[in-house]
């Protein structure tokens, strides 16, 4: 991939100005940017924030950024991968205009990393409603996995026009911010992500094929009870409401035994999605070669 494909510049400093303020970025925040480009967003965000830090991987824009921000005491330039970075403080904020080739890597590491507690991101709205779910979609895995921590909310719709190169997906812009009081707490967190990743993965179409084998036969009865839906109800048509009411029960109630059954759910399920996308590259790479040794 050519870092010039990712990127879908800004023009408008008014615009800028306007996202920046419909987030509320202030004077008390160190803000992350990923991919500053030009410094569009950079230079509005040093305007209301206590610190910008941006992370560029492009080496004639950082060289330029460089130059641009030497003199600006807010504003500290590092050249490199964001994947790869950690701000070296303790807490921060994310805005950003995002390169779209990452977007779930870049959400699924900020998301997780307990120090960032709002992000702004200028991304595309498909990913968007995959991590937002409801109302915007149905509840996901994704969704079902962060909303416990983060209200996520749609805050802006872009034209096209409002980037140069202008971009073939619908744009918007996102945000992500940190539930004061999570809905799923720290001494649940393990359990519930184990939780979650074996109901997703566990055999059965319907959402009670999925749940029953976690429950003894008098306690599925009682959970039924309390959740008042209907059996045929798929997973994907289940609110986040029910999903944690159904958790909740499960910490409180589920027996030894069948908490041992989640054990790692959730890390095994991130390895085989690893391996797969590993497989899934090597057989690019394998087609690619194909394809260039035909042609010779
Ligand atoms: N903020 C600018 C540019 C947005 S385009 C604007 O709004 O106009 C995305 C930016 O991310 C580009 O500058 C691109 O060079 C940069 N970028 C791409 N991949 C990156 C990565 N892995 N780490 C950091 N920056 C990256």
């Amino acid at each position: 991939m050519n870092i010039k494909d990712t990127q879908n510049f800004l023009h408008s400093t008014k615009l800028v100005k306007h996202l920046i303020d419909i987030c509320n970025v202030n004077s008390d925040d160190v803000v992350l940017e990923i991919g500053p480009g030009k410094g569009i967003i950079t230079t509005e965000l040093s305007i209301c924030a206590s610190k910008v830090i941006a992370v560029e991987f492009d080496k004639e824009l950082y060289i330029k950024l460089s130059k641009k921000y030497a003199n600006n005491d807010k504003v500290d330039v590092f050249y490199g991968d964001i994947l790869k970075f950690t701000p070296s403080v303790s807490n921060y904020c994310v805005f950003s205009n995002i390169p779209f080739n990452i977007t779930s890597k870049i959400l699924n590491k900020f998301l997780s990393d307990k120090k960032n507690d709002k992000m702004y991101l200028i991304m595309q709205y498909e990913p968007f409603i995959k991590y937002a779910g409801a109302p915007y979609y149905n509840e996901t895995l994704r969704s079902m996995l962060y909303k416990p921590f983060f209200d996520m909310e749609l805050k802006y719709k872009f034209n096209p026009s409002d980037f140069k190169p202008a971009p073939q997906a619908r744009i918007v812009l996102a945000s992500f911010e940190r539930k004061i009081f999570p809905d799923v707490k720290m001494e649940e967190e393990k359990l519930y992500k184990d939780f979650l990743a074996y109901v997703y993965t566990n055999k059965g179409e319907t959402f009670f094929a999925k749940i029953k084998t976690l429950f003894s036969d008098n306690q599925i009865k009682r959970v039924w009870g309390q959740v008042e839906i209907d059996k045929t109800t798929k997973i994907s048509e289940v609110s986040y409401e029910v999903f944690l009411k159904v958790f909740k029960l499960f910490f409180l109630y589920g027996t030894d035994k069948n908490k041992q059954l989640v054990t790692d759910s959730f890390s095994n399920m991130n390895k085989q999605n690893n391996k797969l996308q590993k497989n899934h590259r090597n057989m690019n790479r394998f087609s690619r070669s194909n394809h260039f040794s035909s042609r010779k």
